[in-house]
């Protein structure tokens, strides 16, 4: 993975980890660079507007050339009465730097040229104004803008305080998130096939079922999707061993029903190492795959938590 921390602040940027935003104060303009790996492109904002209307015709032109002059390496450039926007395709190397200090140099040239000012970037007001985070977006704003976000934040975090969570129906998430997965790994066991995403979907699937229906995560909410959607990942792989164990005890020539090979598998399993290691070998993968998911979607809920309501003056 590219290091979007280390390439910005060799060019006299900062990182926020929690938004991948980029941000600096140049002679007073604000610079926002937005990094969007699932779009491939990352965009550089700056907030300034010149003081007249043909200037800033004149800046879109000037935009329209810089981009003809980079195919390939451009999505869009313009300027749209706040802020101008360059949006570069994040390339194979993934290398920002050079994106982002192009994109300086051109914004501080029109800035001279046309004699732009600092504005804020919502409400255009002329203004010296700060590089904000509300939420998930990072934005230049102006004093009162700022005040603005940060009240409707303030209701946000009152109404996120009072809402419960359901921990019944969060059981029920849980349980589908799980189901899926135990599903998806009992027809890749009968193709015959070891999924991989099974403990995937178990392991997502636990964490975000619970939160789409008990509507708030609490750390007891994780520990239940997390131990729910195991237990269906591993009744799931259970299963899927007693129909191979089923079909081989009918192969041999003996008749037995499913749930009598079900209720056989444990004492196969006790005394048999080589289908015992087998078992443990192919199920390891999905146990392994599940981990990773259960970790990275706790990780991703807690984050979500973080940003919700977020509003501090980032410089
Ligand atoms: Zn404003």
């Amino acid at each position: 993975m590219a290091d979007y921390k280390q390439q910005l602040e060799s060019i006299g940027f900062r990182y926020d980890t929690l938004t991948a935003a980029g941000y600096n104060k140049i002679n007073g303009i604000c610079f926002v660079v937005r990094i969007n790996p699932s779009a491939k492109d990352y965009s550089v904002t700056a907030s300034c507007k010149p003081q007249d209307e043909q200037s800033a015709q004149m800046i879109n032109s000037e935009l329209q050339k810089f981009m003809s002059e980079r195919p390939k390496l451009l999505k869009t450039a313009l300027f749209d009465g706040k802020q101008i926007i360059i949006c570069y395709n994040l390339g194979f190397t993934a290398n920002i730097a050079q994106g982002v200090s192009d994109a300086v140099n051109t914004v501080m040239y029109y800035a001279n040229q046309y004699a732009c000012i600092p504005c804020c970037s919502v409400c255009g007001n002329p203004s010296y104004p700060d590089i904000y985070s509300i939420g998930s977006s990072v934005s230049a704003l102006c004093t009162d803008c700022f005040g603005s976000f940060q009240k409707k934040n303030a209701v946000n975090i009152m109404q996120d305080e009072m809402m419960i969570t359901n921990y019944p129906m969060g059981f029920i998430g849980a349980m589908l998130g799980g189901l899926a997965g135990a599903v998806i790994w009992l027809i890749f066991s009968l193709l015959g096939k070891i999924s991989f995403i099974a403990g995937f979907f178990a392991g997502f699937g636990g964490i975000f079922g619970f939160k789409w229906l008990g509507k708030k995560v609490t750390a007891a909410g994780i520990v239940i999707s997390v131990i729910v959607s195991f237990l269906f990942l591993i009744s799931g792989m259970y299963i899927a061993v007693g129909i191979d164990l089923y079909n081989a005890i009918i192969s041999w020539g003996y008749d037995i029903s499913f749930t009598e090979a079900l209720k056989l598998l444990p004492e196969f399993i006790i005394e048999d190492a080589e289908i015992r290691n087998a078992i443990l070998f192919d199920n390891i993968i999905g146990i392994v795959t599940f981990i990773l998911a259960a970790i990275l979607s706790i990780w991703q809920v807690r984050k979500d938590g973080q940003l919700k309501n977020r509003a501090i003056r980032l410089m």
